[in-house]
């Protein structure tokens, strides 16, 4: 049986109805209400806990071969800015379903980490060299979020070490697609870009606000590919950290164009210096990836936001 922890949420909802393609059974769980979450596929089981408490831990261990620790109070720069002791209380998660996993006899565990563990001082320019695992140190991670994540790599770690529980520690970089955040200060940039071009498309208005001068650098993902990379790693032998990523580096700018282009429109770009804006630059090194599993994450931008652009229009169309 698997656990899929933070099912309620963006990726763990695409992870659960993946593993159920493969004919596995599910838990997934997560403190939302259920009606708040972004799938609920009713052929898995479904419960709401919140995770930071031990006891439930222990309760929602028992009986799993392989837990998928996708639960985190987290969001995008916005939020991971203005919420720092929120994101390291995730912190709580991570040592409890350790712990849990532990005593409940798990064989497998995956922790999603995130590129936000890299230093601040190797991504100060947008034109930056893409970031390879052993970046990560010297420390200086993304205050608060990143912090959190590398320590918990690192509690991962030691469970390996110490208890030859397996540990697989994916560090994501910046995941898209449809069922995810795109409204309510949660949102990453790809959501926040086709909700903010869907509305003016919604309401005929002919400008867009653009975090920061648009010219910072990111590499996006798209959904699936998080997921297959994800499912690759959980069924190799590989247990350090690794990147699961994508390596095209685009602009902010050049990201809001090609959001525009799918909607066929083209709008007023206003600059919001004083808004959060994350480090300067930042990609993916695919190379130790690409070596272990000879795959990438590929998906193009342009097509992931194709199908990213429909949903959010549609369930802003709902509303509006
Ligand atoms: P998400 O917010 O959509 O999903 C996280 C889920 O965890 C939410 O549904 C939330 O309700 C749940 N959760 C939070 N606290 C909980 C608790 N105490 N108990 C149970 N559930 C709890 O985010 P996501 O984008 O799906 O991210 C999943 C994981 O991947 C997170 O660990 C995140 O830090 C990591 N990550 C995501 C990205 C990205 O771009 N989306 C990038 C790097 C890392």
């Amino acid at each position: 049986m698997e656990l899929v922890a933070g099912g309620g949420g963006f990726i763990g909802g695409h992870l659960v109805k993946f593993l159920l393609s493969q004919g596995l059974n599910v838990k997934s769980v997560d403190i939302k209400p259920m009606n708040e979450w972004y799938q609920v596929h009713s052929n898995a089981t479904n419960l709401t806990r919140d995770l930071k408490d031990r006891n439930s831990c222990f309760e929602m261990t028992e009986g799993i071969s392989r837990v998928w620790n996708l639960a985190a109070d987290m969001g995008g720069m916005g939020f991971i800015t203005n919420n720092k002791a929120a994101c390291m209380m995730s912190v709580l998660i991570n040592t409890h379903l350790l712990e849990a996993a532990k005593i409940s006899g798990v064989e497998h565990f995956f922790f999603s980490s995130s590129a936000c563990v890299y230093p601040d001082y190797r991504q100060e320019k947008s034109d930056i060299v893409p970031l390879t695992e052993s970046d990560a140190y010297p420390a200086q991670p993304e205050d608060g979020y990143g912090w959190e994540k590398l320590f918990s790599e690192r509690m991962c770690r030691h469970y390996l070490e110490d208890f030859g529980l397996k540990t697989y520690i994916g560090r994501f970089h910046n995941v898209y697609g449809p069922y995810g955040t795109f409204d309510g200060g949660r949102e990453k940039a790809p959501a926040a870009i086709c909700r903010k071009v869907a509305k003016a498309k919604l309401t005929g208005s002919d400008e867009i606000e653009i975090w920061g001068d648009g010219e910072q650098t990111r590499s996006f993902m798209y959904i699936d590919d998080c997921v297959k990379g994800s499912n690759e790693l959980m069924n190799s032998n590989f247990q350090d950290p690794i990147n699961i990523g994508s390596a095209e580096m685009v602009t902010i700018n050049q990201l809001v164009t090609i959001v525009e282009e799918v909607a066929n429109i083209k709008l007023r770009r206003k600059y919001d210096l004083s808004a959060p804006q994350g480090v300067r630059g930042r990609s993916s090194d695919n190379t130790l990836f690409h070596s272990l599993f000879g795959w990438e994450p590929s998906t193009s931008l342009n097509s992931g936001i194709k199908a990213t652009y429909k949903w959010i229009y549609d369930e802003l169309a709902k509303s509006i």
